[in-house]
């Protein structure tokens, strides 16, 4: 049987990586799908873990070679999923999360109606913006354009199938692990 797509979205600072890290490991069969960036790396990211660190020209000829299932252009960098990498580790029956923002969230729905869409927030706007400052790996400029892509981004957590708020950790690690072991261990209908 071929895994799920599962698309994790949100704001930045919402809390997705360390939700997905908790996923990852206690939902044993679930694959994560390392992304294409633009982007510098912050201190501690490791190529090929984290993401593809590359340059803007090899992305752009890596959307010419149509290798991206999406890609976007966030907070002036590109991110994209390298679309063969996922097809193999749903082909090995393997269910696959990508962490991408909105308008590769739509793609996604787009092209792969099977998809589940799950939405992460924090309870207030103001919270995200102490989560980002704490997190401390944006330049003030930089975060100031995550926050106003997040606004937007919240606005839209109606297109998902679940949404998670992110209040406290323990809680909502157990509502995210309890959604994606349902998907992934094939609880939940495809449609
Ligand atoms: P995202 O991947 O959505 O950008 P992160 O997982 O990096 O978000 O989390 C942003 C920051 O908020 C990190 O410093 C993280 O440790 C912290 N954080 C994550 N979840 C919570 C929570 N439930 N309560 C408080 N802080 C949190
Ligand atoms: P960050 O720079 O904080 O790692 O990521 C910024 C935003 O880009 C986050 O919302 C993250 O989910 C999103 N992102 C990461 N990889 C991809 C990708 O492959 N495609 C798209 N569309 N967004 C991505």
């Amino acid at each position: 049987m071929r895994g799920r797509l599962i698309v994790v979205s949100g704001p930045s600072g919402a809390g997705k990586s360390t939700l997905i890290r908790a996923a990852l490991d206690a939902v044993p069969p679930l694959g994560y799908s390392v992304s294409a960036t633009t982007r510098a790396p912050r201190d501690g990211e490791v190529d090929r873990r984290h993401y593809i660190f590359i340059s803007r020209e090899e992305f752009e000829r890596w959307i010419r070679e149509d290798r991206f299932l999406e890609w976007a252009e966030y907070s002036g960098n590109l991110y994209g999923t390298p679309e063969s990498a996922v097809d193999e580790m749903l082909d090995t029956g393997r269910s696959v999360i990508l962490e991408i923002e909105l308008q590769g969230a739509r793609q996604v729905r787009k092209k792969r109606q099977d998809a589940v869409m799950v939405f992460v927030r924090t309870p207030s706007i103001e919270e995200t913006r102490r989560r980002l400052e704490g997190r401390a790996t944006e330049t003030s400029e930089a975060l100031e354009r995550r926050m106003a892509t997040a606004i937007e981004e919240v606005e839209a957590r109606g297109e998902f199938d679940h949404e998670v708020v992110n209040d406290n950790r323990d809680d909502a690690r157990e509502r995210f692990v309890g959604i994606l072991r349902e998907i992934a261990q094939g609880g939940e209908d495809a449609e």
